[in-house]
């Protein structure tokens, strides 16, 4: 069987972020994907109305579920919702220290929309973040979990706070025509990629560059190079994307 990923993250009923994100994602870079579902949020491609989280004591069953039956060696986070959910994680991580782990710090929904308490979630984040092989944060969130708002300080401060590798996103900065993602190694910039700044919003882009990368770590990638791949699949995918009615944000088509 395909090497599996382990995702933890919410149900979109758009089907352009969150867990379908995932699956479509992680199948798409050669991996299978497993979900242990965080949340179900009600939303579409324009708003988020709310969401009910899942139980720490379900999350964890559903993880635990899988364990030792699929060939997982890795776990991606998305939507997290609550602190319970956070720790449920922390706790699953510590027991599983041979997994690599992709932490997407989701705080808000791209439409804008409350996914969880943002000063709560950015607390409860620090136990998650010694754990991650990488960190994929836009500016938005790189800003909101360090209280910096120079990128390089913040970037930093969250390598003082234990990360890893992070990957800069450069999608909410003001450069019209580009977006700028930078990699960062053990505090050292390795890697800068600029792209064409496509028009319009997407729906979660987010998610699907996080669980590409997750897909190629476990068929075997080394991380730089796992986010080059992700990062020439997402341009690709949102080149296509699908506008579902004339103000909804765009669905990534990552099939075909
Ligand atoms: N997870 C869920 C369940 C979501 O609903 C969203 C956004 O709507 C996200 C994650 C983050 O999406 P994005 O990839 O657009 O940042």
């Amino acid at each position: 069987m395909r090497p599996t990923v382990l995702c933890f993250s919410g149900l979109d009923p758009s089907g352009g972020a969150g867990l379908q994100a995932d699956i479509e994602a992680i199948g798409q870079s050669g991996a299978h994907a497993a979900i242990a579902c965080t949340a179900l949020t009600i939303q579409n491609s324009q708003q988020v109305f709310g969401f009910e989280a899942t139980s720490k004591s379900l999350l964890l069953a559903q993880a635990h579920a899988v364990v030792g039956d699929l060939p997982i060696c890795g776990v991606k986070s998305g939507m997290l919702g609550t602190t319970d959910n956070i720790a449920a994680l922390a706790e699953f991580l510590a027991e599983h220290p041979e997994y690599f782990y992709v932490l997407d710090p989701v705080l808000v929904a791209n439409s804008g929309g409350s996914l969880g308490d943002q000063a709560t979630l950015v607390k409860a984040f620090t136990q998650l973040i010694p754990h991650a092989t990488i960190i994929t944060p836009n500016t938005v969130e790189l800003r909101a979990l360090t209280g910096e708002q120079d990128l390089e300080l913040a970037t930093q401060k969250l390598f003082a706070m234990g990360a890893k590798a992070i990957l800069v996103k450069g999608g909410h900065e003001d450069t019209p025509d580009y977006i700028q993602n930078s990699l960062y190694i053990q505090g050292e910039l390795v890697n800068q990629t600029r792209c064409a700044r496509l028009e319009g919003e997407y729906h979660g882009s987010g998610c699907s560059l996080a669980s590409f990368i997750a897909g190629r770590l476990a068929l075997g990638d080394q991380l730089k190079t796992a986010v080059q791949h992700a990062e020439t699949w997402l341009f690709g995918v949102l080149k296509n994307a699908e506008t579902p009615i004339p103000n909804g944000q765009k669905i990534p088509k990552r099939f075909g």
